[in-house]
Order: C-alpha cells, then sequence, then structure tokens
C-alpha cells in the first residue's frame, strides 16, 4: 500500500479505535480506502441513436416505439422535446399522442443499439478494466486503481467520456461519480442531459438525503409503500429510521437499503467477463404414471427438448453434446451422452440425439419414471455439418429451415405464450395423459 488515501471523514466508527494505520488498512481494508466509481448513463438512448441518421427531426418531439402501426404499441424510449410535451416510456401510443399530436414515431433498431452499446463500453474499457454494463445503455466503472493514469481527477474523467463520447459516436451521457454504486447512479439520474453530478464524502447527505426512498434502483413501489406507513419518504428519514424497524418491515432487503441510505452500499463493480458461463442447460421431468411405449417416451422428451432448445436460443447458445438420463420406479438411474459433430440450439435435432440415446438405452415396456435433457459442451457459435459429410449434403438447407420454423415458434410464445404451439410432439401443453410435472429447468454453472 504505497498511498494513503484516509482523511477523518472516511472513518468509520469502527475504525476511529484502531491504534495505527497498519491496523486501518489491513484491518479494515476495503472499508478505509475509498473507491471511485462512475455511472455512466447514455440519454434517451435508442431515440438519440436513431436521431443520428434524422438529424432534421432533432428539434421535433420524437419517440422509438413497438409498433407505430398498431394503437397498442408501447414507448420505448423518447427523446428531450418529447418528454417536455410529457411522453413517457412504456405508456401507450394512444396515450402519448393525446399529450403531443405532433410526436414522430420510429420504429426501433435493436441491432444498431447493441453495436452502439458495445462501442460505448470499448470506450469506457480503455479507462479501466472494471467495467460493468447494467442494461444496453448504462455501465459502472471503477477507476479506483487506473485514474492516477489518466490526471487523478474522477470528475475530470467523467466529463472527458462524455466529451469522447458525444465527439466519436455523436451521443451524449450523463455521469454520476461517487465512493460507491449506488451513489454514483443517483449521481448520473440527478441531472441529464450531458452533465457530471459528483456525490463526494462531503455532498453526498445534502445530495441524497433528500431524494425520495424510491430513487434507490432496488426500493420498488411495495418498499416504498411500507415505508410510508411508518413515515419514511427520503432517504434521510430511511438513513435515520431504526435498522431493527426497516428489517421488520422488509427482511434482507430492508437492511441493504439502510445501508445504502446510510451511504454504507459496498457492492463491487463487477466485470463482465468476470460473469460465470453457463456450462449446461437442462430440464427433467418426473412422471406420475410411469412410461412404458416408446410414443409416450418420445413425447416426454419432445417436450423437454423443446423447452432446453428454447432456453439456448435466448441466451444465444448452441450445444454440442446432449445427455440423457432415465429413472426407473425403483430409482435406478442410467445416463449417457452424445457428441453431435456440429452444435445446434434446435428442438428437433436435440430430439432425434435424445431418442437415439434412449433407443441404446432402454427396452419398452419396462417402466420409465423420470426423464432428464441437457445440453453440454455450449458454444456461442453456430458450427454446421462438416462440408464434407457425404451423408449429409442437405443439412444445410435443413439446418435453415428448421432454424426459421422454430425462430417462428419462438415469436409466436413470446406473443401468446408457450402454450400457443406445438411442434406436433404434444410439446406445448401438459404431458396429455401421463400428467408429467416438468421440473424447474436448472442453469448449471462450472
Ligand atoms: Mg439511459
Amino acid at each position: 500500500m504505497t498511498r494513503c488515501l484516509i482523511s477523518p471523514f472516511h472513518l468509520s466508527k469502527d475504525v476511529v479505535y484502531c491504534r495505527s494505520v497498519y491496523h486501518i488498512l489491513f484491518a479494515e481494508g476495503a472499508a478505509a480506502v475509498d473507491r471511485v466509481i462512475l455511472h455512466c448513463d447514455l440519454n434517451s438512448f435508442y431515440a438519440s441513436v436513431e436521431l443520428l441518421s434524422r438529424p432534421e427531426l432533432r428539434e421535433l418531439p420524437v419517440a422509438v416505439c413497438g409498433d407505430p402501426a398498431s394503437r397498442k404499441g408501447i414507448i420505448l424510449a423518447k427523446n428531450e422535446p418529447a418528454k417536455a410535451c410529457g411522453v413517457k416510456t412504456a405508456e401507450t401510443i394512444w396515450q402519448a399522442r393525446r399529450k403531443c399530436p405532433d410526436l414522430v414515431l420510429l420504429p426501433p433498431h435493436h441491432d444498431l443499439y447493441r453495436e452502439f452499446s458495445h462501442l460505448v463500453n470499448a470506450i469506457y474499457g480503455q479507462y479501466t478494466d472494471l467495467v460493468e454494463p447494467f442494461g444496453i445503455d448504462e455501465s459502472w466503472l471503477d477507476i479506483t486503481g487506473s485514474m492516477h493514469l489518466f490526471g487523478g481527477d474522477a470528475a475530470a474523467i467523467a466529463d472527458e467520456l462524455r466529451r469522447r463520447v458525444r465527439g466519436e459516436l455523436g451521443l451524449t451521457l450523463s455521469v454520476g461519480v461517487s465512493f460507491n454504486k449506488v451513489f454514483a447512479k443517483l449521481g448520473s439520474d440527478y441531472r441529464k442531459p450531458d452533465a457530471t453530478t459528483v456525490i463526494s464524502r462531503e455532498n453526498w447527505r445534502e445530495i441524497v438525503w433528500p431524494l425520495p426512498v424510491g430513487s434507490i434502483l432496488f426500493a420498488g413501489p411495495a418498499a416504498q409503500k411500507a415505508l410510508a406507513q411508518y413515515g419514511i419518504r427520503t432517504l434521510g428519514q430511511l438513513a435515520a429510521a431504526d435498522l431493527g424497524l426497516v428489517e421488520g418491515l422488509l427482511g434482507k432487503m430492508g437492511r441493504q437499503l439502510w445501508r445504502c441510505a446510510n451511504g454504507l452500499d459496498d457492492a463491487p463493480v463487477r466485470p463482465q467477463h468476470e460473469k460465470e458461463p453457463v456450462k449446461s442447460v437442462g430440464n427433467s421431468s418426473t412422471f406420475p404414471d410411469n412410461l412404458t411405449t416408446r410414443d409416450q417416451v418420445r413425447r416426454g422428451a419432445a417436450r423437454l427438448c423443446d423447452s432446453v432448445a428454447a432456453r439456448l436460443r435466448q441466451q444465444g447458445l448452441y450445444c454440442r453434446a446432449v445427455q440423457v438420463g432415465l429413472r426407473d420406479p425403483s430409482f435406478h438411474n442410467i445416463s449417457r451422452q452424445k457428441h453431435l459433430g456440429h452444435s445446434t440450439h434446435l428442438m428437433r435435432e436435440l430430439l432425434e440425439a435424445a431418442m437415439e440415446l434412449i433407443d441404446g438405452l432402454w427396452r419398452p415396456p419396462s417402466p420409465i419414471r423420470l426423464i432428464s435433457v441437457t445440453a453440454l459442451d455450449l458454444t456461442d457459435t453456430r458450427e454446421t455439418y462438416e462440408q464434407t459429410d457425404l451423408f449429409a449434403p442437405d443439412q444445410p438447407a435443413l439446418d435453415e429451415r428448421r432454424e426459421r420454423l422454430e425462430q417462428a415458434v419462438d415469436n409466436l410464445r413470446a406473443k401468446y405464450g408457450r402454450q400457443i404451439i406445438s411442434f406436433g410432439e404434444g410439446t406445448a401443453g401438459p404431458l396429455s395423459h401421463e400428467g408429467g410435472e416438468e421440473e424447474p429447468p436448472e442453469l448449471k454453472k462450472p
């Protein structure tokens, strides 16, 4: 430890009793040495990206919305002039148009937003390796260890980030600078668009305590209502409240809120690559009536493959191996796995592999009580069959058709619910007469 960042107001009650700096640094560690955290929030992100290619609309009220042709479409984002008319995110186009008859509606371009999000985070990444994206348009940056390389002034770094993102990408952002994540986020909300707000050890009570409890990210309406019954409406009132009372009202979450209101949030900034990758996606079903025919087993397996494939697609993953497990009524388990020679997230291919494994493991009518299907050896890239595979010359075209079909099924289900459509294998409804209960899906981490 070469630098000592301790000043009297950094010391918590526990620390003042320590006898030496050594104790303070090493016994209290992170609590005594302040972190420097930025929260960067792109302003009206979707609308701002859209306006890059439509500068003539810049001064008009503009909103990006789900389906401009539908009265039921919802506002996804709006620019400042639309905000000034009272247009709100998540209200219907119809509601927005009532307040703002001249509102210009634009359809969303999600690929473009992802691209810009990636570019912005790449700029942040030039200042620290501790960048934690939160949604598509917000990120926390922990610059404690790197800020000395950029002049050592956190507010100046925040201003530089704003200048660079505006100059290089044409987008504005608000930045909050503070000693913890919650206050950094409050800071980026405090003044916008295109502003830097510093919430320091010196001014945090002045800035944070008058804010309503709901300004903290995870203080939802139910928590706000419960606290309001005790006259706790601002963060200052929450900070002054008895911890036991708040914990009694809201449990663990109450403790967390109370700590945040008192400036004690110590959650780390977690870089994206630290998030553990999913190792397998699996699902199992226990059947109250044992399965004894191949048809019953195939329908059971189909439903499991359907849910596993849908979850792979949801997460942008493909598997290169499939594992099947069977349990008989005396709880005897057997399982086998198979490599596929390519990667897939298609229900049909999982089912073919699963049935091949089941046929090798089981002879009807010996009874089956449980089936599990697990997708293994996951990857985020799609690998097709070897081009040299003479036995499957039409496979790429078939894959493509299946891909489109299953994508269409995902879209229908997203719109109308899972029951709306099946693959003709009894995959949509409950497991017909077997009445099988699907177990909660599992996502395995290493
Ligand atoms: Mg934003």
